[in-house]
């Protein structure tokens, strides 16, 4: 796949040599970690210090980005799938028993499945909702005590949904997943004002198009769109398609204390396209 056209004057990423050290002595969780953002921000987060999780369907995905990020000194690979309950429990344990309880967690387990609600089973809907929006609500729910528990123990706590710039404007032929997305902003802001006054933080990020391998799986599906990147017309007005290190580095920034004013936000990352 064509990743866009990278400008040569382009500010790169320091993601995997960051300066800033946010996430020493923290316990950052990240759902979905084996691949694409979440790989990205396990590395970020290591790379700040931090012991990560990396939790995701995939084990074998998860023990990758692991040891990209240094090993099993960095943290803990295991395997979630986070529409079960049970799965999600296990999870958390292993976490609290090897790492201790988290002060971070990401949610951003996610699917994509093409198609208009006349081509959509309802057994498809179903599963969107159950890993888009079911998984941020129980994983958030399973994680709560250890989160609360750290917020009270150091002062704050953070919780960061990837939700998608589909969660707040929409795209045609693509009704579930922007209706789960918009659903995890919305369960963004509830869970911002429920725990305020507790000091846990709860932010999402909306990324626009971002090279990885859920895109090249859409690109696969729909050459047409694919071209149409390659032609310009639908490249976001910053002419390039956005790399996982730029939603981990925004997704460290809510996660760390330099955002502690920052509570129920949705932040766009996405090359300028929702302010068209
Ligand atoms: P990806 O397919 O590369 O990675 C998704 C990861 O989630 C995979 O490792 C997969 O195994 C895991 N996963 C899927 N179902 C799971 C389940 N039930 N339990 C545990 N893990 C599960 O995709 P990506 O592009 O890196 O997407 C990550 C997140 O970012 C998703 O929530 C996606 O909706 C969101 N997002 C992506 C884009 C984009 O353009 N790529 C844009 C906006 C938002």
């Amino acid at each position: 796949m064509s990743s866009g056209v990278v400008p040569a004057s382009m500010p790169e990423i320091t993601s995997g040599r960051p300066t800033a050290r946010r996430f020493e002595e923290k316990v950052c969780v990240v759902t979905g970690g084996a691949s694409g953002i979440g790989r990205a921000v396990v590395l970020r987060l290591a790379a700040e210090g931090a012991r990560v999780a990396v939790l995701d369907m995939d084990l074998a995905g998860a023990r990758e980005s692991l040891e990209l990020a240094g090993g099993e000194t960095t943290g803990l690979a295991a395997e979630i799938d986070v529409r079960s309950s049970a799965s999600v429990e296990a999870a958390a344990g292993l976490v609290k028993g090897q790492l201790g309880n988290a002060d971070v967690l990401v949610n951003n387990a996610g699917i994509e499945i093409l198609g208009t609600i006349d081509e959509m089973a309802p057994d498809v809907w179903d599963e969107i909702m159950a890993v888009n929006l079911r998984g941020p609500y129980l994983t958030s729910r399973i994680f709560l005590p250890q989160l609360l528990a750290r917020a009270a123990e150091r002062g704050g706590a953070a919780v960061v949904h990837n939700a998608s710039l589909m969660g707040l404007v929409s795209s045609a032929g693509l009704a579930a997943y922007c209706a789960s997305k918009a659903g995890v902003v919305s369960l963004t802001r509830s869970m911002a004002l429920d725990y305020a006054k507790q000091n846990l933080r709860v932010n999402c990020v909306c990324p626009g198009i971002i090279h990885t391998p859920m895109l090249e799986r859409r690109f696969a599906m729909q050459p047409d769109r694919e071209q149409a990147y390659r032609d310009t017309s639908r490249r976001p007005p910053v002419q390039y398609i956005g790399r996982p290190e730029d939603v981990a580095a925004s997704v460290a920034y809510l996660a760390s204390d330099e955002a502690r004013f920052v509570t129920g936000s949705a932040l766009t990352i996405d090359g300028g396209v929702g302010a068209a």
